[in-house]
Parts: structure tokens; sequence; C-alpha cells
């Protein structure tokens, strides 16, 4: 849907009836122009089946997705980075056609040394060398793959990227390299991201909103470091406990307690409350709205 809204957000909205595709329900959110939200939880929490309505990889079923007018006037068009670059590639291509892929199939250049030209332009842009072009995805690292997917994402000029958990099977100190890289790109590209991930650290830095999602719904949205300094919602408060602190090692990775339930046949009422610390009787009757709160934040508990 092409929308030009008056705060030019993206707007990004689904609705789905309860009990027929069971993945996501309700979730509705703002992608700022330029900025990055993040849509974190467990994994089956839906978040990937978002990202892959947004990027229209699965069909929407009822409820509707609008983006604003990019830059051209034209809809915004919406690139997937995924978690598994290696999945992503064709090992039987080298990596230079790959990255050319986009460029002839939407026809952006239309001579051969354009195309080299263009390639080239963009192996510099991730941090690869022009020789890399002349390789295949099996002779790099699993870095340098995620490098490879985001210069071929890049290739169609998008200016909205959808990155499922990009760099979750990476290692830590490699993954701050690609996070580093998705932030430069995208201020020097002017990039709007919608990231996931299961790990709220790694968002931390990328994110200007966060939004917190349990069993297909959102339970919390909130600015980044309000999320942090002060989360609301008991699943929120559970997810930030999670994260390894270097002061309290002990702390450490303590997992919320509990099986997530499956979404085919989720709890009544909130449900949260067959793991929440806080539940009281009323949880297990009544759903919570997501209700918009002074301090701009969006949170569904009713003890919030
Ligand atoms: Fe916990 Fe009840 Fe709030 Fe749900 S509504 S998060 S069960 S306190
Ligand atoms: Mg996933």
């Amino acid at each position: 849907v092409f929308d030009v809204s008056a705060s030019f957000l993206n707007r990004v909205v689904y609705r789905q009836p309860r009990r027929l595709l069971h993945a996501v329900n309700d979730v509705t959110f703002d992608v700022p122009m330029g900025g990055c939200l993040s849509l974190v939880g467990e994994s089956g929490c839906g978040k990937s089946t978002v990202a892959k309505l947004v990027t229209r990889l699965y069909e929407i079923s009822a409820g509707e997705i609008r983006f604003a007018a990019g830059k051209s006037g034209a809809p915004l068009s919406a690139q997937m980075i995924f978690q598994d670059p290696y999945a992503s590639l064709n090992p039987r291509w080298r990596v230079k056609n790959i990255i050319a892929e986009p460029l002839r199939e939407l026809k952006l250049r239309d001579n051969e040394a354009d195309i080299a030209a263009r390639v080239a332009e963009l192996l510099d842009i991730v941090g690869l060398n022009y020789a890399d072009g002349e390789k295949f995805p099996h002779e790099f690292s699993g870095g340098q793959r995620q490098r490879i997917s985001i210069a071929r994402a890049l290739a169609s000029e998008p200016e909205f990227l959808v990155c499922d958990e990009p760099t979750s099977a990476l290692d830590v100190s490699v993954q701050a390299q690609i996070l580093n890289l998705m932030r430069r790109l995208q201020d020097e590209l002017g990039l709007t991201y919608l990231f996931i991930s299961h790990d709220l650290s790694v968002v931390r830095h990328m994110s200007d909103r966060i939004a917190v999602m349990y069993l297909g719904r959102i339970v919390e949205e909130a600015e980044t470091e309000l999320l942090f300094a002060d989360p609301q919602h008991p699943y929120t408060q559970l997810l930030l406990q999670t994260i390894p602190n270097v002061n309290d090692p002990q702390r450490d990775r303590e997992i919320v307690a509990g099986e997530v339930p499956s979404p085919l046949s989720p709890p009544s009422g909130c449900t949260f409350h067959t793991r929440c610390p806080l539940a009281q009787p009323r949880c297990k009757a009544e759903r919570p709205e997501l209700e918009h709160k002074p301090d701009g934040r969006r949170v569904a508990c009713h003890f919030a």
C-alpha cells in the first residue's frame, strides 16, 4: 500500500484473526524513516514471521502493511538480510555474479562495464576487495559471507532493510564488526532498518526503539534507553536480566523460567501468565491491551 502519512513514518500494520494463522496477532508498529526499530523475543515469538510479511516473503492473510514514500517518491522497497548468509548465497556462483544479479534483474545498469564497476563499488562499501568478486561463497568466513549478502541487498538500492538475526551465527567479535558496518551504512546511505534479534544487547546500539514480542504479540515497545532503564513489562524485565553483566557474572544468562507455550494454543488471558512471576488471577481471565503510556511507550500488562 502506498501511503504518504503526515508524520512521514513508515507504518506497518497487521491484523490477523486469532486461531487462523497463529504466528502474529495485532502487531502494529512504526519504523521511523532513517531510523531503526528492533523486534526482540525468544524463538517462536513471531518476529521472523513479521520480517517475512514485511518483505512479502509471506502473504498477509488480513490487515495491511503500509510504506511511506521513499526518496524517489515511489513506495519504499524492502530488502531482507538473513541469519544464515550461506543458505541464501548460491554456492555455484562467483561473488561478483551474486552481487550483480539484482543489477541485471532490475536493469539498474545497462552494460557489463557499468555492472562490473557497480559490483566493485558494492564490494568496497562492505569492506571486501575487488579480487573477492572472483571467489565462491565457501571461500569466505561467516562474517565475510554476511558482508556479501549485505552487498547483494544494497545492489537494488533499497531504502529499507529488514535484518533477521544477521549476526546470530557469528562470533562475538565478528558480530560487532558487522553491527558497526550496518550502522555506518545506515548513516552513509540513509537506510531504514527493521532489525530482528533474540538478544537485547545486540540491538541496543542499533535501535531507536525496541518492540518486545511474546507469542505473536508485542508486549512492550519503547524508546531504546527508556526500555533499558525502566522496563515495565515483566517479560521485558526478565529478558533484560538474561543479558550478561560484566560486573556480576553470577547473574548471567538465567533463562526466563518455563517453556514457551505453543503459539497454536496460547494460554488464556495474558499469554505470559504461565511464566510471569507477578501473575494474579485476573491475568488468566483477561488479556491486557497494548496501551499507550505518557512516556511514549506501549505496554500490555494489567499491573505495569
Ligand atoms: Fe504478568 Fe499479569 Fe502483567 Fe501478564 S498481565 S505480564 S501475567 S502481571
Ligand atoms: Mg527467527
